[in-house]
């Protein structure tokens, strides 16, 4: 069984530990720096990317997940978790900075803040009920990264290699397709670290 983290210093949780053990994964609360050690994958989970930042400097986070990106393990941002994986962002200073996608933060409007939308997410689900809060969008991709779903042609969905990004928040519905595709990706790495 494969164990996956989901960094716990704000934001959706709980659901996401939920969502890894229907999908046949064990999932842990990350809450401090040397848990990182025993996952073999990462979710950094939707908040607010702005206070998650300042929890992860001040619980000394940054370099293990630079770290941890490094050494070829996956990770998946959803929504603020997005953000934080972005190599760039459009008007501040990236964060984690590991996935070659520019983001934009709130990217969806003030009148609509949440709402929800069928999506088509490729090699995941043909239609994904897909849950936006304060979402954020990716504006341009490198050439490396392939584009898994887009809403009114905006890019909400992402992968490349390692890393895996949504604008959305998976863990606040009932259907796991995409956190069983992301269990896919670190079984599938963690398989390559034994040949
Ligand atoms: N708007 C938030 C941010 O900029 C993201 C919202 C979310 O994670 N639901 O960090």
């Amino acid at each position: 069984m494969v164990k996956v983290g989901v960094l716990a210093l704000q934001g959706a949780v709980r659901e996401h530990i939920s969502s890894l053990e229907e999908c046949g994964a064990e999932g842990v609360a990350i809450k401090k720096v040397e848990q990182l050690r025993e996952v073999d994958g990462l979710i950094l989970p939707g908040g607010e990317s702005t206070a998650m930042r300042r929890l992860i400097d001040k619980y000394g986070f940054m370099d293990a997940l630079k770290e941890f990106a490094v050494e070829g393990k996956p990770m998946f941002g959803t929504c603020a978790g997005l953000i934080l994986l972005a190599k760039n962002l459009v008007g501040d200073k990236p964060h984690i900075g590991v996935m070659d996608i520019t983001v934009e933060r709130n990217s969806f409007g003030r009148q609509v803040d949440s709402f929800e939308a069928d999506l088509a997410i490729k090699d995941v689900a043909d239609y994904f009920p897909a849950v936006f809060i304060r979402a954020p969008h990716i504006v341009e991709a490198g050439a490396e990264v392939e584009i898994l779903s887009k809403h009114n042609d905006r890019i909400v969905a992402a992968r490349e290699g390692q890393f895996l990004g949504c604008s959305f928040h998976p863990e606040l519905t009932d259907r796991h397709d995409i956190t069983a595709y992301f269990v896919e990706m670190v079984k599938e790495a963690k398989a390559k670290q034994f040949v």
